[in-house]
Parts: C-alpha cells; structure tokens; sequence
C-alpha cells in the first residue's frame, strides 16, 4: 500500500508569500510581455513549459486575440501636473486599453473614468477586453478632486499580432490517470486574485517535482476563460485522462475555505475536498456548481464536464477588496497561505492513498490485541484508533474505499488510511488491484 507523504509545511507558507509578492508588480493582461515575465520568474523555481498560440488562431467559438503592450499612461491637467499616472498603479490604466493621445474637457474625461463611490479610496480593476475602448480607473476621491480643466490623457499601448501565452508543467506519475492543478495568470497588480493562487500552484509543482507519485500531476497557469479555452483546444483528445481537478485562486486571505463542486457534484475530488474541509478545523461552505466564476467554467462545460472544482478561501466577489486596489500585499497572509498549502497537500495525499481492501480475516472479528493493534507493545508509536480499525476491517470487502469507509465512519481520512497500512502490515488486508484511478471501482 503506497505510504503516506508529509510535504514540508513548515516555511512554506511564506516561501508561497515570498512568490506572490515578487510577481505581484508585473502588469499582467490575457496577452503579452506581463505573462511572460511571470513565467520566466516563476521558472526559476519549476521548469514550465511556455506554450505560444498566434493570433487569431480559432480555439472552439473563439479567436486568439492580438497581443496588448502597454509602455505608459497618464492623465495631465493644464498645468502639466499628473493626476493619474501608470507608473503609480497599473490599475490605474483600464486593462487592454486602445491607445489614445488628445485633450478633453473634464466631461468628456468623466465618461472614461470608473471608480468606486462605496469604497472611495480604493481604484478599481477594469478590463476592456473583448471591445475596443480606453479609459482610467482612480479613487473617487481624486476623480472628485479634479477641477474644470482640459485634460491631456495619454496611453501608449498598442495591439499587434502576436501569441497568447501559457504555462505548463507536468510531473509523471505511475498512471496516466492525472490530476490536473490550474490558475488564471492574467491579472495585473493584484495580490490575492490571484497572485496567491500562480504561487501556491508553483509551489506546489515544486514540492511534487522530486516525488513519486501514483497520478500524473499537471499544472497550468494560463490566462482566465481564453487561457483555459486555448489549452482545452490544444489537449481535446487527452482530457479523458483528468480524474481530478482544482483550480485556485484568491487562497491567501483568512476567509473560508470555499469549495465549488463540479458540475458533476459527485465525483472524487469533490468528496476529497468536502471531506479534508470538513476536518480542517475551519467554517467551510461548499456549494453548488455554477456556471460562473473562473475557469471551471471551461473545464465544466458540457461538451467536456471534466471533474475540476474551485478551491478558494473568500468566494470572488463577497469581499470588499475585490478587483481593487486594496487586494495587495496586505490582503494575503503567509499564515493563510501556508494553511491553505496545507489543505490542498492533504487533498493530493487523500487521493494518492485511497484504495480498495480486502479483508482476508472476514469470519468474525479478527483478534488484534495478539497482533499488537490494542496496546503499545515495545513501539513508540500509538497504535492507531480503535474505530477506525474496526470499521476498515468491517467496510473491507472489495467495494468501499478508505474515502467511503472514512466519510461512513465520520473519522478524518488519515486516521482511517493509519488503521488500514496497520492492518495491511499485519496481513490482515489485501490491496485490491485497480486499474487507474482509485474513483473506477475495481
Ligand atoms: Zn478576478
């Protein structure tokens, strides 16, 4: 029976912040030179593959869109002062926007300024993505503060023709049978969504990289929706090898953990997730598939209706940081993000361990005080909880997983795979050989 794993814990949650923080200033769009940089930096750590598809390649109902650059952008008043300048925030230029270099009146500039009168320090994040358009985001404060004036606004960007940019890395396992680990990449200065989620999937890869695994492990940081639409266009024919899958994003803060299960609902990851959330020691809310949200929204469509949910602390958008300035630095924690790093080590160990027993002692209680099982005999080590002895001897009859006798019996995952490796060291178990993935029943 495969043994146990302890990924080191320790200093890793802010080894995770240590990441987060240093891709944190790159200006990040679906396209262009921000992806790549993140890349290169996050390469340094773990060897992702960099995939590039050109524009206007077609990706399912969709185009590859033309690459954006941007170099600056400000807003002058007449007396040459800057009021809004990219190089304080790249928040502060709308994300994708077309160039533009004219004078307007402060009416005309209100129509391009978007802030946030509930929050009015806080400069919002917009995206004008899939339409040609420009403009500014600010605190409502300073739009407030702006006198009648004409105004020079300036962007210096440009969309050429170019690549979409993603990143790739796999670590093979003994199966085919993967699991696949995916975060957008795609956002500008923003440090919990999700400059949190790219650091915790890297570390993660880190930590995988010089360990055997049962399952092919595959991680993807790709841009949100066009990322996740180009990489399913790309792999069509081997996604059936995906029995399990998460996307992360915003896992630094403390809120949570939340989980959206697959729009399947059933399958093994979401009852690995349920199940390590629900002995975390945490308030967890697990809800219902939507068709809304980040990239499980690709990975869930019909034609693919792959076994992929969304691992986040906060839920998007039920906090006031939100796609605003205030999701920086100060927003994410090495502590969260250690915990975080945590829960989804166990949900990996939880599907790497789960297997299918026999038990080769069925007539009757087999006697485990004469095997040791009862009591301390000459070992350091407690013996492992009584219950969960008996029930995996009980539920061991070819057709519960540990996961099933662990959600039966209501004991955390761990405690029951400790009984069954005791019980299986003593003879009194035999593995059942399955195929692939621990969810085909043997
Ligand atoms: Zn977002």
């Amino acid at each position: 029976m495969p043994q146990p794993y302890t990924l080191k814990r320790d200093q890793v949650g802010s080894q995770i912040y240590d990441l987060a923080a240093r891709i944190f200033p790159i200006c990040r769009s679906i396209t262009g030179d921000g992806v790549r940089e993140t890349l290169r930096l996050l390469r340094e750590h773990v060897p992702f593959e960099v995939h590039e598809l050109p524009t206007g390649t077609p990706i399912f109902d969709w185009v590859v869109p033309r690459e954006w650059s941007i170099r600056d952008a400000y807003i002058k008043d007449s007396s040459g002062n800057k009021v809004v300048d990219f190089a304080e925030s790249n928040l502060h230029v709308v994300n994708y926007s077309v160039p533009v270099s004219r004078q307007v009146t402060l009416s005309e500039l209100r129509n391009h300024l978007h802030t946030l009168p509930d929050q009015p320090d806080a400069i919002p994040y917009r995206t004008s993505y899939y339409h040609d358009d420009w403009g500014f985001c600010l605190s409502h404060n300073r739009m407030l503060s702006l006198q009648d004036d004409t105004y020079d606004v300036h962007i210096d960007s440009d969309h050429k023709e170019g690549f979409l940019t993603y990143g790739e890395y796999v670590h093979n396992g003994e199966l085919a049978d993967e699991f696949l680990i995916s975060s957008h990449i795609c956002h500008p200065s923003l440090a919990n969504d999700n400059c949190s989620g790219v650091a915790l999937t890297t570390q993660l890869a880190k930590q995988l990289m010089d360990r055997k695994t049962r399952f092919t492990y595959r991680f993807l940081l790709a841009p949100g929706t066009i990322g996740a639409i180009a990489w399913l266009a790309s792999n069509r024919e081997h996604v059936d090898r995906i029995k399990y899958g998460l996307v992360l994003a915003m896992v630094g803060d403390g809120g949570g953990p939340t989980y959206k299960k697959s729009r399947r609902g059933d399958t093994e990851i979401d009852r690995a997730v349920a199940h390590v959330l629900n002995h975390s020691g945490l308030d967890p809310k697990i809800i219902g598939f939507s068709p809304y949200g980040y990239d499980e929204r690709q990975f869930c469509s019909p034609g693919f209706n792959l076994p992929v949910g969304l691992f986040q602390r906060s839920a998007y958008a039920s906090i006031p940081e939100y796609h605003t300035s205030n999701d920086n630095l100060s927003s994410i924690g090495a502590n969260h993000l250690g915990i975080s790093y945590g829960m989804i080590s166990e949900i990996i160990e939880l599907v790497e361990v789960n297997a299918f027993f026999q038990n080769t002692s069925p007539y009757c209680e087999p006697q485990l005080g004469k095997r040791g099982l009862y009591t301390n005999i000459g070992g350091d080590e407690a013996p492992p909880d009584r219950m969960a002895m008996l029930w995996v001897l009980n539920l061991s009859d070819g057709k519960h997983s540990l996961l099933d006798i662990a959600e039966r019996a209501g004991l955390p995952f761990s405690s029951i795979s400790r009984a069954a490796r005791a019980l299986h060291e003593q003879g009194l178990l035999s593995e059942i050989a399955s195929k692939g993935a621990s969810n085909v029943r043997p």
